[in-house]
């Protein structure tokens, strides 16, 4: 695969950015409730709270949908982030209410798409945890059952029984969800709350979180805002601060890659007619998904801890790249010859529990991290449930599954710069038995795979 004329963006391939960003905040405000981050978690929970009749106040560090919300995947997912198997080992009684808090937070979004008539390209095509090898398979099965017993919706076939490229063993068809232009949605969401009562300052980060009689007061470069409620919705960048738990999450950067258009005909003889996205099962997961531009996007498969604040803007290492479009050319060989075009990447905060987290610091302030990969389904349903929390007083099933009652966690592991190469390398290694025993079984001699 060739990566010679790769375009490397430091925001996203879906979108360019809006031509209509907002002043930044030159006064001094009071309001209700205050929102820091304007991803779709934050502009969710901003969205509920003037829906529920709150003075609300959003403030932005850049243009809202500038971090992870828009230069995602686009898989829209029905099920849980994270290794399903060890979550159920850890946490057996909450798997059901994982379960329902997954499917949930898709419906969420699907409906928040019909009902603002979001042109985001959206398809109901659910996604599929998909086999690279027999190995995976049985794996794929067992999360199947784990995930059953639990109250989700799944299917379990080969390759051809779900619709997905025949290179692939088979896998599990999440029945929920499906895939979107995440960069389309982000800024259709970004319209809606400009359109909103909800006052909405962009290019304005905030630099410090105090407290003054009685109130929060979030200091910015050209003035401050004093508030009675502050939800903390930076994703990744929340360590930038010391009210921050200890150990609430790990920034960690991936990247995506696209194909160029590639011709109908070549694709159509993927065998690829579920169109769902896909996840391989992998520790390091690979993603690939169809575009309606007739290319794929595909990535994630190495993590890159950040390794201190403030989290810097990159583009993705050509390294990196250069790895993914090998991966790319095993899985589908009759595409080997096709190039990348663009890659791009953004920072995500993984969690020790690998699942979203929500809590207070203190009365006042709320903090909600719906990430781990699947916070496109997860994070806006997570920002609709504490803006509901903080208006009723009390917390909704979904809220309660994943609240952290004291902000304590702990550290998590295998998540240094050594620990996520030798996961990689377990990867890489397992892949490189997989292709041995594939080229053993055709008869080929046995020679190192790609990738
Ligand atoms: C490459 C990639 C692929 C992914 N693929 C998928 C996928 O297919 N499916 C899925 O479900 N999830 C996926 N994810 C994860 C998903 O995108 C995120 O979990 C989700 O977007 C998180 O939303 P958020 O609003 O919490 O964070 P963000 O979108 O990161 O928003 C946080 C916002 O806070 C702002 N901010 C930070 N600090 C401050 C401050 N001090 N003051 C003011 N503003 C501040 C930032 O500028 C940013 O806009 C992927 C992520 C990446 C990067």
């Amino acid at each position: 695969m060739n990566t010679d004329h790769v375009t490397y963006s430091a925001f996203t391939g879906w979108v360019d950015p809006p031509a209509d960003v907002q002043g930044q905040l030159e006064a001094d405000l009071d309001c209700r409730v205050a929102v820091i981050g304007g991803g779709i978690n934050g502009m969710s929970t901003a969205l509920r709270l003037v829906e529920r009749g709150q003075d609300v106040v959003l403030l932005e560090a850049e243009f809202c949908g500038h971090g992870s919300s828009s230069r995602n995947a686009g898989q829209l997912a029905g099920a849980p982030g994270g290794d399903i198997q060890l979550l159920n080992l850890l946490s057996r009684k909450k798997m059901p209410g994982m379960m329902r808090l997954a499917e949930r937070a898709a419906h969420h979004v699907e409906d928040f798409i019909a009902k603002h008539d979001i042109d985001c390209e959206y398809e109901a095509t659910g996604n599929a945890f998909a086999a690279v090898s027999r190995g995976q398979m049985g794996r794929v099965r067992r999360v199947a059952k784990i995930v059953t017993r639990a109250g989700g919706h799944v299917e379990v076939g080969t390759a051809a029984e779900l619709g997905i490229p025949r290179s692939f063993v088979g896998g599990m068809r999440e029945v929920v969800g499906g895939r979107m232009n995440p960069g389309r949605f982000s800024l259709g969401m970004r319209q809606v709350l400009l359109d909103s009562s909800a006052r909405v300052f962009e290019q304005t980060k905030v630099t410090d979180v105090t407290r003054e009689a009685g109130r929060v007061v979030l200091t910015t470069p050209q003035g401050r805002v004093r508030a009675d409620r502050v939800v903390m919705a930076t994703n990744a960048f929340a360590g930038e601060w010391n009210i921050t738990p200890k150990h609430l999450s790990v920034p960690i950067y991936v990247i995506e890659v696209e194909t160029e258009p590639i011709a109908p005909d070549r694709l159509a003889a993927l065998g690829w007619t579920s169109g769902m996205g896909l996840v391989t099962q992998h520790a390091i997961m690979e993603n690939y998904r169809l575009t309606p531009r007739n290319t794929i996007v595909f990535g994630v498969r190495r993590l890159e801890r950040g390794t201190s604040y403030p989290l810097p803007e990159k583009v993705p290492d050509p390294g990196l790249v250069e790895e993914l479009a090998g991966a790319f050319a095993t899985r589908f060989p009759s595409l080997a010859d096709v190039k990348v075009q663009r890659a791009w990447g953004g920072w995500i905060a993984i969690t020790s529990s690998w699942l979203p987290v929500a809590g207070q610091v203190s009365d006042d302030i709320y903090y909600s991290i719906a990430c781990n990969g699947h916070g496109l389904a997860q994070a806006p349903y997570v920002g609709t449930l504490i803006a509901d929390a903080i208006v009723d007083g009390h917390r909704h099933e979904d809220l309660e599954t994943l609240w952290q009652d004291k902000p304590k966690f702990p550290a998590p592991m295998m998540m240094g710069r050594l620990g996520l190469r030798m996961i990689w390398a377990v990867d890489r290694f397992n892949d490189s038995v997989n292709g041995s025993r594939r080229n053993a079984r055709r008869g080929a001699p046995l020679v190192e795979p790609t990738s």
